[in-house]
């Protein structure tokens, strides 16, 4: 694809959340148009060119019709709750996961506050597999104790998404757990200069990939064909058309054990088309957005700016 089909297909969508999560009411993204359809570029506002241009290459990849493996036409899905403490949110946000038996829940925010948001998570739905995500907000030692009274509170949990935030730190931790809880490394590989160099063995027992913040379903593929880890499929908060390549990715994978972070689309008050969960699994699928919603929900113009230049300078980090 060249840049100009890019630039002249662009537009710039700024879809509105049901919750907060990652701190934002409203996610802003940019679609455009290539040979195969839709590819979406929505790296988070505050990431900077280098971090970005993986998310541009992952939809360029999706727009111009890369074929992949496909091992599989419908993907298990995790829910994902974010870091709320309103029961009453969490109940309704479960109830909008329809037969989904795992869920993935934001900590991090204390303890105490953790746990409550933990039971109540049970609570709606006892028979669930709970994983948390920690997004690296704790040292080693408050990660082990938070682990343990996690454990000692709500019962086994899948596993913990990246606890502690740097390589050596995560290493530490899991001679600590010695197996006994999973660590899922998430931010590790994705904000490394080459996750190839990385000796994760050493670090986690299950490897995350989001096909937009690793630049794509050739290098995501790549990158678990290296390690030899478990994987897990998750999502960037992308909108209904980024999930679609993140669905591919996850039937690409020949092994595939875990349920996919896939059904974020959840968390949105509006999406560009819905990837419906039925018994607890979407369909692999491409979606065309709704032309009504790309016309309500396209950001000023001043943003679509902004998005131009941002692609500019992906794409030259890229070239
Ligand atoms: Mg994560």
């Amino acid at each position: 694809m060249e840049l100009a089909q890019v630039l002249d297909s662009l537009r710039v969508i700024q879809l509105p959340m049901r919750t907060k999560f990652r701190g934002i009411t409203n996610r802003e993204v940019a679609l455009f148009q290539g040979p195969n359809g839709w590819g979406e570029f929505s790296p988070f506002l505050e990431y900077g060119d280098n971090e970005a241009a993986k998310w541009l290459k992952s939809g360029v990849e999706a727009a111009s019709g890369a074929e992949f493996p496909s091992y599989r036409d419908s993907i298990k899905v995790n829910g994902t709750i974010p870091a709320t403490d309103s029961v009453a949110e969490i109940n309704s946000l479960v109830d909008s996961y329809p037969g989904v038996s795992v869920f993935k829940v934001k900590v991090g925010s204390g303890i105490e506050a953790d746990i409550k948001r933990l039971k109540a998570v049970k609570g709606a739905s006892p028979s669930a597999k709970i994983r948390i995500d920690v997004n690296g907000s704790w040292s080693v030692s408050e990660a082990e104790r938070n682990i343990r009274a996690i454990v000692d509170q709500i019962g086994a949990l899948e596993y913990v998404e990246q606890p502690v935030s740097d390589f050596e730190s995560l290493q530490g931790l899991k001679r600590k757990l010695n197996g006994e809880v999973l660590i899922a490394g998430d931010e590790v590989i994705r904000k490394s200069q080459d996750p190839m160099k990385l000796d994760l063995l050493s670090a986690i027992d299950i490897l995350m990939l989001k096909v937009a913040p690793l630049g794509g379903i050739e290098r995501s593929l790549e990158i678990a064909n290296h390690h030899k880890l478990p994987v897990v499929v998750s999502s960037a908060l992308e909108s209904a058309v980024g999930i679609s390549h993140g669905l591919r990715l996850a039937a690409a994978l020949p092994n595939l054990d875990y349920a996919s972070g896939l059904a974020t689309g959840a968390l949105f008050e509006f999406d560009l088309a819905t990837h419906e969960i039925r018994s607890g699994e979407i369909r692999v699928k491409e979606i065309e957005p709704n032309r009504d919603a790309l016309v309500r929900f396209a950001a000023p113009k001043e943003r679509l700016e902004w998005w131009r230049q941002r692609i500019k300078n992906c794409w030259e980090v890229l070239a």
